[in-house]
């Protein structure tokens, strides 16, 4: 998906923003990259590769090549970023967290109109998204209009930040699908995906930007340049599984909520489950969900699988799936004595394929499990992901739930009018799709947490959130 920090400093910007990108690289894990703006709009920009190191170490030798009272940093899934683009506005740096679905249209009427190339596209051909945001950005009379024009014309999602003379505009996607949150400490602002970039940077959440607002962030302060929209959809899966632990979205911090989930699994298993020895939580997206249950439920919480921290400390992400179903078994280390003999309960985030979630439950009988119970955090994932870029495989054709209901309608691919009857919570169909997850994963047993129980434990207007993987509800334009 990926994530951005910006800046603006009486003083230099330099080790804010290196450090505040930094705490964005749980969102991202391809490219990483920073630009900083010096008093006459000259913008002196770097990109690295990060698929196989963390970014502080890639960027350590730059930063004395930065200088400024104002940059931009991205951690970026896919594309090259943040690009620096000569337009009629001047040069500026430019860094989105976007995911285009119409890219291919939108670059064709560029050159219907005449616009004679893109020079950022992979070696493939993939056009950089990033480009195609500035190109349509470009359009218009200013960056503000040309922001907004983009977002309308953007099949999908798009947020950005844009450096230039000095200035950093700061604009959050027009649903809102994607957080963007301004802090302040004196002499600096600062613009963040996630807000846990703030407190040991010393600022403090000034303002969260509503689904389509527009800031400007000079030294002298914010200004408004777009008010919100009325319509939000912000991403449940940040409260589910990507939002770092300490961050706060719509003032909800990501940890409490999956406490109060977890504790939401275990009451409704109450008397149901009374063997169970333990609660486990898959590293590191499910342990506070199962944190929630096992306090709950007077379970013990154990640790077993433990991550192997010291050479995987970020979750990286290679494009292959095979690869990155080998390096997500190495990441994991069984707990023999916590697991021979026992009856375990285990927390996860979501089954999205189930290729991992079954490789484990094999593990955990081989190594002597006597049952083993799995939660999931959130309802049966039934459709790809139209908003966001993610490093996850979630093609819809893979997911598991989707797999198991195309094995009962005996079908290649189920249509939308076949899913609707699986989507009724403990419908017959639910239940019949949700026991062809249990028996392929091998599980003793399987529970999904219910859409209303989890936006409940978030503690969330249901109208502020997107649920479109879950119910393939979206806004009706
Ligand atoms: S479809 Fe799912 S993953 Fe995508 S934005 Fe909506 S809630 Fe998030």
């Amino acid at each position: 998906m990926g994530g951005f920090f910006g800046v603006v400093s009486d003083g230099d910007c330099v080790c804010d923003l290196f450090y505040g990108t930094d705490y964005h690289s749980h969102l991202g894990t391809k490219r990483g990259g920073m630009a900083v703006c010096d008093g006459e709009n000259r913008i002196t920009r770097r990109i690295h590769d990060i698929t196989n190191a963390q970014f502080r170490s890639k960027f350590d030798d730059d930063l004395g090549k930065f200088g400024g009272h104002a940059g931009i940093g991205v951690i970026s899934d896919y594309e090259d970023q943040p690009l620096i683009i000569s337009s009629k506005f001047g040069s500026y740096s430019i860094a989105t967290v976007s995911k285009i679905n119409n890219i291919n249209e939108l670059a064709s009427e560029a050159f219907d109109r005449g616009i004679t190339h893109f020079s950022e596209s992979s070696s493939s051909g993939e056009l950089n998204p990033t480009e195609v945001a500035a190109m349509l950005i470009n359009q218009k009379d200013s960056i503000v209009e040309g922001i907004k024009y983009a977002q309308s014309r953007i099949d999908g999602s798009l947020s950005v930040l844009v450096l230039m003379n000095g200035s950093v505009f700061a604009a959050r996607d027009r649903y809102g699908r994607t957080p963007v949150l301004i802090g302040e400490k004196t002499g600096s602002y600062a613009a963040a995906m996630e807000s846990t970039s703030f407190p040991n940077l010393g600022y403090k959440l000034k303002h969260e930007l509503g689904p389509g607002e527009i800031v400007e962030i000079t030294r002298k302060g914010v200004i408004q340049k777009q008010v919100p929209g009325d319509t939000m959809k912000l991403c449940t899966f940040f409260w589910v599984y990507y939002g770092y632990p300490s961050s706060c979205y719509e003032g909800i911090n990501t940890e409490s909520a999956r406490y109060r989930n977890g504790e939401s699994m275990a009451a409704d298993d109450q008397g149901q489950l009374d063997e169970i020895d333990s609660v486990c939580g898959i590293p590191d997206s499910g342990v506070a969900h199962a944190i929630g249950y096992s306090n709950a439920a007077g379970k013990p919480y154990r640790r077993s699988f433990v991550k192997y921290t010291p050479t995987w400390p970020r979750s990286f992400m290679p494009q292959n799936q095979a690869v990155r179903d080998l390096v997500a078994r190495m990441k994991l280390i069984p707990v023999r004595d916590e697991i021979s003999g026992k009856r375990m309960l285990f927390c996860d985030d979501s089954i999205v394929r189930g290729t991992q979630m079954r490789d484990t439950v094999v593990r955990l009988y081989e190594l002597g499990a006597k049952a083993v119970h799995m939660r999931s955090a959130c309802p049966p994932l039934v459709f790809g992901c139209k908003f966001l870029n993610f490093s996850r495989s979630r093609s819809e054709l893979d997911l598991a739930a989707r797999r198991a209901i195309a094995r009962l309608e005996k079908v290649e691919e189920p249509t939308d009018e076949m899913i609707q009857k699986y989507l009724v919570y403990n419908s017959p169909e639910y239940i019949a799709m949700v026991d062809g997850v249990r028996r392929e994963l091998n599980l003793t047993t399987l529970k999904y947490q219910s859409l209303e129980k989890l936006i409940k434990s978030i503690g969330i207007d249901p109208d502020k959130v997107c649920t479109y993987c879950w119910n393939g509800r979206d806004v009706e334009k």
